[in-house]
């Protein structure tokens, strides 16, 4: 799986970083998501959970 995150869509809410830790963080500055691993094996439900639609996953 291969993942992007678009910075400017998000909206800090954080529910990747709750539901997948290993693969993102937030930034400390702004609050938005930081990507620390862009080719993990699963990030549960995260990108159904974004509510700004700012995660992409392809296989
Ligand atoms: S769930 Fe979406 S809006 Fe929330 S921090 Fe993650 S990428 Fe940003």
């Amino acid at each position: 799986m291969r993942l992007e995150v678009d910075r400017e869509r998000c909206v800090g809410a954080g529910m990747c970083v709750l539901t997948a830790p290993e693969v993102f963080g937030q930034d400390e500055e702004d609050g938005r998501v930081r990507l620390l691993d862009p080719e993990p094996d699963g990030i549960g439900e995260a990108v159904q959970l974004c509510p700004a639609a700012a995660i992409t996953a392809k296989d």
